[in-house]
């Protein structure tokens, strides 16, 4: 097997929304346990790319592919299977639940705790839930201590930074293989940014694959191996932070300056 092939590549991805092209040709390849960034201005295509590779979209045209396989027409419940985690552009929690149950939702059965179990094999049934209850702990505290302090309130409860922290470790529940992350920064305070980005380290130097949208430059800048850049749906540049930034084109169109 060869262990340089891409965990994630999408290939030739055309999506277009009543014969307007959002996103156009666009082919990338992500390298296992790597932090790409994709940036670009608003309504470039970024978080289309991101619908098709969770399947909350289908492609108009091309292809994406998980470890070499075409995953292009799975539904979005099997690519979280398969290890494909994400959040979204502004806060998707379930606010009348705590934050534990929150991250509960998303924790994979280990031993299935389902209604023949609970049913025929209590014991069994209650030994698969306390494991659940168990990873979803650790996710909260690998996220924040602060968090798991906080397991027990309802969402709606927590100010915005800590709702977005439940957001990480829900996708962190699912044991994903790639963290696919909409703007993560978006409304966070310089602090909670710093801590982020340690977190998306942390990530990264366990083997998970991070993607994210962003567009703090700093932020990408200092953590993205690879940048992708995005503009009126077409891939305009791809390299390290430092190629992209001197890319003329890319200063022309997004950096601006
Ligand atoms: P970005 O995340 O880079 O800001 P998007 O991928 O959300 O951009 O959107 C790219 C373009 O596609 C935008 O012009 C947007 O208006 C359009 N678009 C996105 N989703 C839809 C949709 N469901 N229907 C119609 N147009 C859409
Ligand atoms: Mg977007």
């Amino acid at each position: 097997m060869n262990s340089d092939r891409p965990v994630l590549e999408a290939k030739e991805l055309t999506k277009q929304f009543s014969g307007f092209v959002a996103l156009k040709d666009f082919s990338v390849q992500i390298p296992k346990g790597s932090i790409t960034a994709v940036i670009g201005p608003n309504g470039a295509g970024k978080s289309t790319f991101f619908h098709l590779v969770t399947g909350l979209h289908a492609p108009t045209s091309g292809k994406v592919l998980h470890n070499g396989e075409d995953m292009t027409a799975l539904p979005p419940s099997q690519r979280v299977s398969r290890g494909i985690a994400r959040t979204f552009q502004g806060v998707r929690l379930f606010p009348a639940m705590t934050v534990l149950e929150n991250v509960l939702v998303a924790c994979r059965g280990q031993g299935r705790g389902g209604v023949g179990n609970a049913l025929f094999r209590p014991r069994a049934f209650r030994r698969a839930e306390r494991q659940r209850i168990e990873w979803a702990y650790s996710c909260l505290s690998f996220v924040s201590p602060s968090l798991y302090r906080r397991a027990n309130e309802l969402a709606f409860h927590l100010p915005y930074g800590e709702q977005r922290r439940v957001e990480l470790a829900r996708a962190l529940a699912t044991q994903p293989e790639v963290l696919i992350l909409d703007e993560p920064a978006a409304g966070l305070s310089q602090v909670e940014r710093k801590e982020l980005s340690s977190f998306l380290e942390r990530i990264a130097a366990r083997g998970i694959t991070v993607v994210l949208i962003e567009h703090d430059m700093r932020l990408v800048m200092s953590l993205a191996e690879r940048v992708v850049v995005l503009n009126h749906g077409v891939k305009i540049a791809e390299g390290s932070p430092a190629e992209v930034r001197q890319d003329p084109q890319v200063i022309a169109s997004y950096l601006g300056t």
